[in-house]
């Protein structure tokens, strides 16, 4: 069942869009599964599960974190993944990059956007983030590669608003890139999850990030 939907996903995605495959709260077993089907990156959103995970599962698994990351948790991570998803405050990024460089490491980050009606407290909204670029802030990292932008969009059947939110996350990419069009390799928009993804890659996201479909319901 799930290589079959791995490779369902694979075969609908348009070149240039990669497939992160959600597996919070399923096991290793699972997951290895999907990897026996090709799939190589892996979304979770819980630190401890995530280094339960990496110690019995293949070392050329890429790791993206995508759950709210506590400042406690920061120095675990760091060196385990190949992308921290989301990056939702500035004190947060900073601490990051200082654990790199001490660890002498660079991590590679999405900063989360916020534009979804209610659902989840976390992420910049589109002008805190563009004020961060503007003040070019980022120019203070040493250990620390922005990525791009990762985003939810509101949870709800009115596929407009969807549209709109997804819109809004890739609209904020480029207007960053407009007021610091130096950024190097500020490529990715990672938008779109099991119920959406399909709009979010008409509103061009190159990184969906899809659970519930791949793996079935999650026993919290
Ligand atoms: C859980 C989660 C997903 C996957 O959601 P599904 O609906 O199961 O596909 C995607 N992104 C984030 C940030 C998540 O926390």
């Amino acid at each position: 069942m799930i290589a079959e939907e791995i490779k369902k996903i694979h075969a609908m995605l348009p070149d240039g869009v990669e497939l992160c495959a959600v597996s919070k709260f399923h096991p290793a077993s699972a997951i290895k599964e999907a990897y026996d089907a090709g799939q190589r990156i892996f979304g979770e959103s819980r630190v401890q599960e995530l280094v339960e995970k990496i110690k019995v599962l293949p070392a050329d698994i890429k790791w993206h974190f995508i759950g709210h990351l506590q400042t406690n948790k920061v120095r675990q991570l760091i060196g385990q993944v190949s992308l921290i998803e989301s990056v939702d405050s500035v004190r947060l990024l900073d601490l990051i990059d200082k654990e790199s460089e001490k660890s002498g490491v660079i991590t590679n980050v999405l900063m989360q956007l916020h534009v979804a009606r209610e659902e989840t407290k976390f992420g910049f909204y589109p002008e805190e983030l563009l004020e961060y670029f503007s003040c070019r802030e980022f120019e203070k990292l040493k250990a620390t590669h922005i990525c791009g932008v990762m985003g939810m969009a509101s949870n709800t059947d009115d596929m407009t608003r969807v549209r709109a939110d997804f819109n809004t996350i890739a609209d904020t990419r480029m207007r960053i890139l407009d007021i610091a069009p130096d950024l190097r390799g500020f490529d990715i928009v990672s938008m779109g999850m099991s119920g959406d993804w399909k709009i979010a890659v008409e509103e061009g996201s190159n990184l969906v990030r899809i659970g519930t479909a791949i793996f079935g319901d999650r026993q919290y």
